[in-house]
C-alpha cells in the first residue's frame, strides 16, 4: 500500500514537474524579431469575402483555392479585439495606431499622444532602447496616421510637414512608402538634404531600391499614395509593398540585437472606403503576397513574431440576397442565371469571378469619363469605360441616363450584388493571427492597448 502511494506521488512529482518545465520553457522562448503587419481597415468581412472568393473561384494566383491567409490562421494562434478610444466607439487610423503602438488610451487624430495629449513612448522607439533596429513600411504615404503613429507624435494627423521632420529625427532604419511632397515642399524644401546628413539613403524608384544592401533607407516612391496593386503593372518603377518588406528585412536582419518591422497595406481602407470589392480584394491580395513572404521568413528564422491584424473595420461589405422586381428577375433569368424561391437572387458562385476580375476603381474612371468632350458624355461610353475597368461586362443598368458618382458606386454593388454597411470605419470587432514565440500572448479576446504589453512580453522587455 505505502509503496503504492511512494509510486503515485513520484509519479505525480514527475509529471507536475515535467508539466511546470514545459510550461516554462513556453514563457522563457522570446522572439529576437517581430514583424506586425496592418490590414489598415481589414475588418473579417473583407477577410471572408476574399478567402470564400479565392476558394470559388480559379485564379491564377491560387491554383489550390487556398489564400495564405487561410493557411496562417490555421497555422497560428487567433484572437479578437476592440478598438474604441478614450471616449468613443468608433476610431480613425491615427486613434487605432496610437492606441496599438503605445498601449495608451488616445483620441481620434492623434499620433503618439495620449487622451491627455501627451507624448508616449512606441512600441518601435521602446525597441530602439533595447537594441533593436526597427523599421516601417506602408503603400500609402509615410506621413500617413498608421505608419506616423510608431515614430511621431502629434495632436493633429493633418499636420504632415511637422511629421515628416520628425520620421527623418526618428531612430528608425528604415522608413519606406509615398508621400514624396511632404519631404520636398513648403518648409521641407531642405528636409532630405538633412536626411543625408544624417545617414539616410534617399531612393525613389525599385531600380535605387535594390541597390542598397544596408545601412539606412528612406524610400519616398510616389508624391503622394503609392499605386492600387490592381494598377501595378501600370508603375513598374513603384516597388510592390511586398518587395519593400523584402528589402527591408534584408537590412534590419543584419542587426545581431534583432529587429521589429511595421507593414502597413494601407491601399486596402482606401479601396474600401471606396466600396468597390474588387479592388478591395486586389488589395487583399496584395497583403496575402507580402503575407506569404513574411510567414516564410518567419519559419526559418524561428526566433520571429509575427503578427497580423486590422487597426479598424471599413465598409464591411458582404454579398447578400435580395428580392428582385419583375424587370431584373425577367433580366437575369433570361442571362441564364439560378434564380430561387420565386424572385430571390441568392447571388451565383460566378460573381466572385466577377468581382476578382474588376481591378480598376471607378473612383478613376468616373474623373477621366467627365473629362471627354461633353457630346462624348454618355451612357453607353461610360459603361464601355466601366466595362474595361471590370475586365468584362457588368450591367450597370443605366438606362440611357449618366449617373452621379455616388450612384455609380450604388448600381457597381446592386449589379455585383454587394452590400455595405458604411462608407467609413465601423467599430466592428478584428480578427488577430499571430505565429512563432510569444504567439499564445495575444489569444483570446482583448482591446488594442493590451497589443503593446503582449509584444513586450514576446520579446522579453
Ligand atoms: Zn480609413
Amino acid at each position: 500500500m505505502l509503496k503504492k502511494l511512494l509510486f503515485c506521488l513520484t509519479l505525480c512529482l514527475f509529471v507536475c514537474g515535467a508539466a511546470l518545465a514545459q510550461e516554462e520553457s513556453a514563457q522563457t522562448l522570446k522572439a529576437k524579431n517581430a514583424v506586425w503587419l496592418i490590414g489598415d481597415g481589414m475588418g473579417t468581412g473583407a477577410m471572408g469575402l476574399f478567402m470564400q472568393g479565392v476558394r470559388l473561384t480559379q485564379l491564377p494566383q491560387y491554383p489550390d483555392k487556398q489564400t495564405t491567409l487561410e493557411r496562417f490562421i490555421n497555422a497560428s494562434v487567433t484572437g479578437m479585439y476592440f478598438n474604441n478610444t478614450y471616449d468613443t466607439i468608433v476610431t480613425d487610423s491615427a486613434g487605432a495606431a496610437t492606441q496599438m503602438a503605445s498601449g495608451e488610451f488616445s483620441r481620434p487624430d492623434y499620433l503618439g499622444v495620449n487622451h491627455d495629449g501627451q507624448t508616449v513612448q512606441t512600441l518601435l522607439e521602446e525597441a530602439l532602447e533595447h537594441g533593436k533596429a526597427v523599421g516601417v513600411i506602408t503603400d500609402v504615404y509615410v506621413a500617413d496616421a498608421t505608419p506616423a503613429a510608431f515614430l511621431a507624435h502629434t495632436q493633429s494627423r493633418s499636420a504632415k510637414y511637422d511629421i515628416a521632420r520628425q520620421l527623418v529625427a526618428s531612430g528608425a532604419q528604415v522608413i519606406m512608402g509615398g508621400g514624396l511632397k511632404y519631404f520636398t515642399q513648403k518648409e521641407n524644401k531642405k528636409l532630405l538634404n538633412q536626411a543625408k546628413k544624417q545617414g539616410w539613403q534617399v531612393v525613389k524608384t525599385s531600380k535605387e531600391l535594390s541597390k542598397i544592401k544596408k545601412g539606412r533607407v528612406l524610400g519616398l516612391f510616389a508624391e503622394e499614395a503609392m499605386p492600387f496593386y490592381g494598377e501595378a503593372d501600370r508603375y513598374k518603377q513603384t516597388p510592390t509593398l511586398k518587395e519593400m518588406t523584402e528589402k527591408a528585412v534584408e537590412l534590419l536582419s543584419q542587426n545581431e540585437n534583432g529587429f521589429v518591422l511595421v507593414v502597413e497595406a494601407g491601399k486596402l481602407d482606401w479601396a474600401l472606403h471606396d466600396q468597390e470589392a474588387g479592388p478591395s480584394m486586389w488589395e487583399m491580395i496584395n497583403l496575402d503576397e507580402t503575407l506569404a513572404y513574411l510567414w516564410n521568413f518567419a519559419k526559418q528564422s524561428t526566433d520571429t513574431l509575427l503578427y497580423v491584424n486590422a487597426d479598424h473595420e471599413t465598409g464591411v461589405p458582404v454579398f447578400h440576397y435580395r428580392h428582385l422586381d419583375e424587370e431584373t428577375f425577367k433580366h437575369k433569368s433570361s442571362q441564364g442565371e439560378m434564380l430561387y424561391g420565386g424572385d430571390t437572387d441568392y447571388v451565383n458562385y460566378p460573381y466572385y469571378q466577377k468581382m476578382f476580375n474588376h481591378k480598376r476603381l471607378l473612383y478613376y474612371v468616373y474623373p477621366e469619363f467627365k473629362k471627354l468632350p461633353k457630346q462624348q458624355q454618355t451612357a453607353e461610353k461610360l459603361q464601355e469605360m466601366a466595362d474595361e475597368a471590370f475586365g468584362g461586362h457588368l450591367d450597370l443598368r443605366l438606362n440611357g441616363e449618366v449617373p452621379s458618382y455616388e450612384d455609380l458606386i450604388r448600381r457597381l454593388n446592386d449589379a455585383l450584388g454587394v452590400a455595405w454597411a458604411t462608407g467609413n470605419h465601423s467599430a466592428g470587432m478584428l480578427l488577430s493571427v499571430a505565429y512563432g514565440p510569444g504567439a499564445q500572448e495575444f489569444a483570446g479576446v482583448y482591446h488594442n492597448t493590451h497589443i503593446k504589453g503582449k509584444f513586450e512580453s514576446a520579446l522579453g522587455f
